[in-house]
């Protein structure tokens, strides 16, 4: 009998794929019949993600760069389309913050935050995209933030880098669109991973007044509108934003 699982014989790379977001992402990608390419800056913070991944039975194999280096990006693109055959998912999800106020903030600072975030998805694009232009299909998504919506003080290169996102999205969208290719942004609101454990009592308060659904997010409520995005359900939508965060931007 035929897999009903959307993904089967499909390969899904996802990069920033250790922990938080991306380990989620890639796990519901899984469970959905896709073999992965996980992204990370060493293979042994993949381990995880490999091994949750493994015990579903499905295939994953690990790749270690830092996805600002374009040159490494297309080798292990390359690498990864001779392993696997083809790459049918991108999801761009590696990202940092190195927060402070503007008047503070050292060039270092914003171009690691823009080099990461905004020109990691770049690099990916252009040798995965190349890909799915001949294959004629793909779905490509771009996480990005609310704060690439809203601005926030303190963290103007993040922002920047989120907010470049969604324009880059929008003109892949346009770009491979007569190709069967979709590119899609998703705008996390504040959800518990590694990069916001470190909010004090008094800032989590804050927040939760300001989020209608009275919580923060989860990975999983992350990856599974990701997973969405991949699935035939979601095979009319390009070039938009959906937003997950409790109904924090409206
Ligand atoms: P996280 O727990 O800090 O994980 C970040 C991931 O990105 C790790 O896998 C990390 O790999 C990888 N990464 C960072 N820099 C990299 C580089 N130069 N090259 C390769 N991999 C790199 O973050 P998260 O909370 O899951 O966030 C994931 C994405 O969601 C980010 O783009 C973030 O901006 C976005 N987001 C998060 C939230 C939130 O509330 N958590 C909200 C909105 C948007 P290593 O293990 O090698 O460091």
């Amino acid at each position: 009998m035929p897999s009903s699982k959307f993904l089967t014989d499909k390969v899904a790379l996802v990069t920033g794929a250790s922990r938080g977001l991306g380990k989620a992402i890639a796990v519901a990608l899984a469970k959905e019949g896709a073999s992965l390419a996980l992204i990370a800056r060493s293979t042994e913070v993949l381990q995880g993600t490999l091994d949750e991944i493994r015990a579903l039975g499905s295939v994953a194999e690990p790749y270690a760069l830092d996805v600002s280096d374009g040159a490494a990006v297309e080798a292990v693109v390359e690498k990864i389309t001779a392993q696997f055959g083809h790459i049918d998912v991108l999801v761009n999800n590696a990202g940092v913050t190195r927060d402070g106020l503007l008047m503070r903030m050292s060039s270092e600072a914003w171009d690691t935050v823009i080099n990461t975030n905004l020109k990691g998805a770049f690099n990916f694009t252009k040798p995965v995209g190349r890909q799915m232009v001949k294959q004629r299909s793909g779905r490509i998504i771009n996480i990005s933030s609310v704060i690439g919506l809203m601005g926030n003080a303190g963290q103007a290169n993040y922002a920047a880098s989120k907010a470049g996102l969604i324009g880059f999205s929008k003109s892949v969208a346009r770009e491979f669109a007569s190709r069967g290719i979709t590119c899609n942004v998703v705008c996390p609101g504040f959800i518990e991973t590694d990069m916001t454990k470190d909010l004090s009592e008094d800032l989590r308060k804050k927040l939760l007044e300001k989020i209608p659904l009275q919580r923060l997010g989860q990975p999983d409520d992350v990856a599974g509108v990701v997973s969405f995005l991949t699935s035939p359900a979601a095979s009319y939508i390009t070039g938009q934003i959906l937003t997950v965060d409790g109904g924090m931007v409206m």
